[in-house]
């Protein structure tokens, strides 16, 4: 026998990871409380579940299964602990959570063992990946809560948090949830995943160990429909953090509309797997493997749809198949398997159903020849050719071993074929040419782009995703804002139905006449704003007017009356403009000073309208446009200054974290402030290359329609801008409903901030709304800047690795 006959048939033999020291620990607990207030407490139900071993279905362990009336003695040890952890310093929090990485890292070994027992996932991933993620993720946050009051001026923790986590990385996203929220000074109520609970109360003794504060952070177990909806429903949580599937999200972001809780999702995903024809296509091969079989295909951003130059396509599917064959799937803790079991039977049902949907659909199916342990939940790496962009295993998220593959000729065809999916969690792009892979990055719509590489992470860079994988980052500078507030919001302004006139300001002030108007006593001509759509004034769909009175309750003039149809319309001519995302920042600061040095020129004529809208006097209507004018100038200033940052994540190489439009936004004004407070909206939108459909105040709308005659002698590109006037709810509500619109911006009632939480649900596109409180618009604190800025971005982290 020859050395290559030997290599043929060398086989694996077995390689178990010993589980003794984790057994006798379960064994040791016999059953796990609640961890509420650094103590284990008995559930108030007295029941308990189990957690199985998915590699052998058996039973590992009984935890609590908690009911609302845990969920409310936990939330309540969270409040009375925020009270101190909020105040404690920053270096204090950073020594806590310095402490909390230390010990996951002496516990680094019992914890990657404990993750496969309940997971099924295999020990070489648990030991080289997950744990020393969690680990990195504590360490880094460790330094934001040491930096964050140098930092983050004037910004403060929202709160108590309630976090929800799957059961795919356990112990990471626990991670990924609970760093940044305790070093930015929150308290938690966290629910594992119902699968998977027993790495969060390992983490429980953890956090005894490093002697957090009691209550600073409370692990509570129990049922999606008790501890999961007690938790989002719970008044005294100020934010959900959540990820898990985009259904259950939706659910979330509807049941939590209006009640003022921030709001993190991170949800599913079908992200591709692009190969040009100039790929070393040996490490694509390697790259699908950890793509789509890492984790057994359970990952949120799995590549699970590999788009192939068509060229290279056989080529690259036969290596593939070969690759497969070898891949061996088997007991989690041995550690010469590549796959192991999947979380529980039914996820394994649910693999089994797509499948099968697949084959009746008519795609081609194959798998390797060997077969899988027929004890526990395994599923082979398979792999779908012959299927079409709308076949049901192309667009569903399974969630388990399964790629489809599919063959692109251009690079333009690349791109429509990775976007057309809901989704847009990441994207993998492999070639040998950095120009085109860095031209493909761009365009492609995902919160992570891999280049010749994928599946990696990093805290220093931020997750998450675009379109229906939700909003919020987690990691990076970027993730930390979803844990706090600016501080100015604590002593909020309130409610105001009224439009705002300052007390004992401008009431007898009368609104100065032109000269001409003295001496003749002419007819007004008629003028009539329309509707501001693509660049054109358009009459309103409904042929309706509106009248706007004065502030002193005379007729000051008409509106256009817009409707469903003239909203669309905007959207319409909103995403025709779309080419102003790609215009040079430098161009778009252009176009914002052009739009102040023409307010400039008609101050006079502005303020005068401010004065008959809100009866203010001549000085506080000039104030505004001044205000206004320095407005343009800062977002002006800011359109190349908002950028994004490098990362230096520890690998060979770098995350760019760009900032990037977010696409077709919709921004309802408030009634304060009509012209400052409609181009603090639009202004900071479209600096960031988004293109706008603005309502502007019903009550006060001719500042924001006198505005279209500045846009159109400033160069503005027609469609950037769009105004509809007409009822703000019913105009913001086809906005909210509309497919079409990425995101939302609301300043009018808590009724309508409401209304809009809950209707923005359907695409989940990003909403921000005030939920009825007013903003004093003149402060350039509250009125302006990065607040603003980072509502009209998404970040995008391209990751870029580097050397031979
Ligand atoms: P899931 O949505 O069923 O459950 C996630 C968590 O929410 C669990 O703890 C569950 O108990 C809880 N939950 C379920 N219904 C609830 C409700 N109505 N109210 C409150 N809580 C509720 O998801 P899953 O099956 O556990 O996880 C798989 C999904 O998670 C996939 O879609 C995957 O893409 C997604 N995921 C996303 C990311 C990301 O970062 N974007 C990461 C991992 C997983």
């Amino acid at each position: 026998m020859n050395v290559m006959e030997l290599f043929e048939t060398m086989e694996y033999g077995p390689a178990p990871e010993a589980a003794n020291t984790v057994q006798a620990w379960l064994k040791e607990h016999e059953r796990f409380g609640l961890f509420i207030e650094n103590q284990w407490v008995e559930p108030a139900s007295g029941q308990y579940m189990e957690s199985t071993n998915p590699a052998n279905g058996k039973a590992l362990v009984q935890v609590a299964s908690a009911s609302s009336a845990d969920v409310d003695v936990a939330v309540a040890a969270a409040r009375k602990a925020f009270k101190a952890w909020s105040k404690t310093p920053d270096h204090v929090r950073a020594r806590y959570m310095y402490a909390l990485a230390r010990q996951i890292q002496k516990h680094a070994r019992f914890l990657s063992v404990l993750e496969s027992l309940d997971n099924g996932k295999s020990i070489r991933e648990t030991r080289d990946i997950d744990i020393p993620l969690v680990a990195r993720h504590f360490y880094y946050h460790a330094g934001w809560a040491q930096l964050m009051g140098r930092e983050l001026p004037g910004y403060e923790p929202v709160g108590v948090v309630g976090q929800i986590i799957p059961w795919n990385f356990p112990l990471l996203m626990l991670a990924w949830k609970i760093a940044p929220a305790i070093a930015m000074g929150n308290t938690v109520v966290l629910k594992p995943a119902r699968y998977t609970p027993l790495t969060a109360l390992k983490f429980a003794e953890i956090v005894q160990e490093a002697g957090l504060p009691a209550g600073v952070i409370n692990i509570v177990t129990g049922e999606a429909s008790q501890v999961g909806d007690a938790l989002v429903k719970h008044p005294d949580v100020n934010k959900i953090a959540f990820t898990g599937s985009t259904e259950v999200g939706r659910s979330i972001r509807r049941s939590t509309a209006g009640s003022g809780k921030k709001l993190s999702l991170e949800l599913g995903g079908k992200s591709p797997f692009i190969v040009f024809d100039d790929a070393d296509l040996d490490s694509v091969v390697e790259g699908v493997v950890d793509a789509i079989w890492f984790n057994q295909g359970q990952v949120c951003c799995a590549g699970s749809r590999l788009l192939v130059q068509e060229n290279v396509a056989e080529r690259l599917l036969n290596k593939l198949r070969a690759r497969m064959e070898k891949l061996r799937v088997g007991d989690p803790l041995d550690k010469g398997i590549d796959i192991g079991a999947i979380v529980s039977p039914s996820q394994l049902q649910e693999i089994e159903c797509l499948v099968a949907q697949g084959e009746a659909e008519g795609a081609e199916k194959w798998q390797p020849s060997w077969a899988c342990p027929s004890e526990g939940s395994f599923f082979p790496p398979t792999l779908f050719t012959n299927v079409s962009p709308a076949s049901s295993i192309v667009q569903v998220e399974i969630f388990g071993p399964v790629l489809v593959a599919m063959t692109f000729r251009t690079p333009a065809e690349a791109v429509q074929l990775a976007n057309n999916t809901r989704y847009g969690l990441a994207a993998s792009i492999w070639s040998d040419n950095i120009n085109l892979a860095l031209d493909i990055a761009p365009k492609i719509q995902a919160g992570s782009i891999w280049i010749n590489c994928t599946n990696v992470f990093d805290a220093s860079s931020g997750f998450g995703g675009y379109r229906e994988s939700g909003y919020g980052r987690e990691g990076g500078k970027e993730g930390l804002y979803e844990y706090v507030h600016p501080s100015w919001e604590t002593s909020q302004i309130p409610e105001k139905s009224q439009r705002t006139r300052p007390q004992g300001v401008g009431e007898n002030e009368e609104v100065a006449n032109t000269s001409e108007e003295a001496e003749f006593a002419l007819p007004a001509i008629d003028r009539t704003p329309k509707l501001f759509i693509g660049g054109k004034q358009v009459r309103p769909d409904s042929g309706y007017s509106l009248g706007v009175k004065g502030a002193d309750g005379k007729p000051l003039g008409e509106v256009g009356e817009g409707n469903r149809k003239d909203v669309r319309n905007a959207v319409e001519a909103a995403h025709a403009a779309s080419k102003w995302a790609s215009a040079t920042p430098h161009n778009r600061a252009q176009i914002l000073y052009y739009i102040a040095e023409n307010l400039a020129v008609r101050e006079g004529e502005f303020a005068r309208r401010i004065m008959q809208q809100t009866g203010r006097g001549r000085k506080e209507a000039l104030q505004e446009v001044h205000a206004t004018l320095s407005r343009l100038f800062s977002y002006a200033a800011w359109t190349d200054k908002f950028e994004g940052v490098i990362h230096r994540p520890p690998m060979r190489g770098v995350t760019l974290a760009m900032h990037e439009p977010i696409g077709v936004m919709g921004v309802v004004a408030p009634d304060e402030y009509p012209l400052l407070g409609f181009i603090s909206l639009v202004a900071p939108t479209i600096a960031m290359g988004n293109t706008v459909v603005a309502i502007p105040s019903p009550t006060a709308p001719l500042s924001a329609t006198d505005c279209y005659q500045i846009f159109e002698t400033s160069d503005l590109p027609a469609g950037v801008v769009n105004i509809v006037t007409g009822e703000r709810e019913g105009l913001a509500k086809v906005l909210a409903e509309h497919e079409d619109v990425d995101a939302l911006w609301y300043f009018g009632s808590a009724r309508g901030a409401k209304m809009v939480e809950e209707s923005s649900a359907s695409n989940m596109k990003r909403t921000w709304v005030n939920y009825g409180r007013q903003r004093d618009w003149l402060d350039p604190i509250q009125g302006e800047g990065e607040e603003f800025l980072r509502a009209s971005v998404q970040v995008k982290n391209i990751w870029v690795p580097y050397g031979e």
